[in-house]
C-alpha cells in the first residue's frame, strides 16, 4: 500500500516513520521498517504506524532504510506478513505494493532450492529471488532486474542489500514510485505526500523503470537496462 525509502546522512528511522504517517490516509493493516547498519535491523507490526514507532528501538541508527504500510492481499494481516520481507540469509530486504500473480509457482521452486519462507505473502518470493541473483550480479540493480523478469504481476518495490549499505533500488510496474531529491540525500515513496516535508524536487518513475538511489544522487534505467534521462519536477504543495 505505502512505501518510503531514505538514504543520506540523517537517521533513516524517524524519516521513514514520519513518511509512513503521511500515507495513513490511504488505509493499511500493518507497518514495518528496516534499517541497514552493520546488518539489517527490522521491526514490523500489525496495527498503526504509532504502534510501529513505539516498537522501533532508539538503537535503530543508520542512514539507509525502507518502510511500508500494508494492505493485505495474500496472507492475513499479522506481524509476520507485514513488510519488509528478508531473504533467508538476512542480506536482502524488500517492501512491495501490488500483487505477484505467479507467487505460488515461484515459492515452490524457491523452497525446493532451500529458501525458508516465514510469511504467507506473495511479496516474500522477491527477497528470496533477489538473494539468489545478487550473488552473481555485479550490482544490486542487476540482481533486482533479473528477479523482476521472473515476476508476473504489479509492483512498486524498494530493496536494500546489507552488503551495499549506501544504496536503495526501487522499481515500478503498475504501482507508483516517486523519487525525492534532497541535499546529499535521496528519498523515494509511493506517494509524494510522504516526501514534501523534506523536498519539493521529485522524479516520477514510469512503468518498467528502475532507479538506484545513493546519498549523492540517482540513476534511472528502462527495463532493457539502458539509462533514462529524467528531469526533476518541482511540486507545489501546502504542507
Ligand atoms: N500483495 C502484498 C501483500 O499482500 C502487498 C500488499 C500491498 O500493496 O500493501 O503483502
Amino acid at each position: 500500500c505505502g512505501i518510503v525509502a531514505y538514504v543520506g546522512p540523517k537517521d533513516a528511522a524517524p524519516i521513514l516513520l514520519e513518511g509512513l504517517q503521511r500515507l495513513e490516509y490511504r488505509g493499511y493493516d500493518s507497518a514495518g521498517v528496516v534499517i541497514s547498519n552493520k546488518g539489517l535491523k527490522m521491526r514490523k507490526v500489525k496495527g498503526r504506524v504509532a504502534d510501529l514507532a513505539a516498537a522501533v528501538p532508539a538503537r535503530f541508527k543508520g542512514g539507509l532504510g525502507i518502510g511500508h504500510t500494508r494492505w493485505a492481499t495474500h496472507g492475513a494481516p499479522s506481524d509476520v506478513n507485514a513488510h519488509p520481507h528478508l531473504s533467508t540469509d538476512e542480506r536482502i530486504a524488500v517492501v512491495h505494493n501490488g500483487i505477484i500473480e505467479n507467487a505460488d509457482e515461484l515459492r515452490a521452486k524457491l523452497e525446493a532450492d532451500g529458501a525458508v519462507f516465514l510469511s504467507e505473502t506473495d511479496t516474500e518470493v522477491l527477497s528470496h529471488l533477489i538473494a539468489r541473483t545478487v550473488v552473481e550480479a555485479d550490482s544490486l540493480e542487476e540482481a533486482v532486474r533479473a528477479a523482476l523478469k521472473r515476476i508476473v504481476g504489479t509492483y512498486g518495490i524498494a530493496v536494500i542489500d546489507a552488503q551495499r549499505p549506501g544504496e536503495v533500488v526501487v522499481a515500478r510496474n503498475g504501482s507508483p514510485i516517486v523519487l525525492g531529491i534532497g541535499e546529499k540525500e535521496m528519498f523515494a515513496a509511493s506517494d509524494v505526500a510522504a516526501l514534501v516535508r523534506y523536498t519539493r524536487q521529485v522524479v516520477h518513475l514510469e512503468d518498467g523503470e528502475l532507479a538506484v538511489l545513493k546519498a549523492d544522487g540517482f540513476h534511472t534505467f528502462a527495463s532493457d537496462a539502458r539509462e533514462t534521462a529524467k528531469e526533476p519536477l518541482t511540486v507545489d504543495w501546502d504542507a
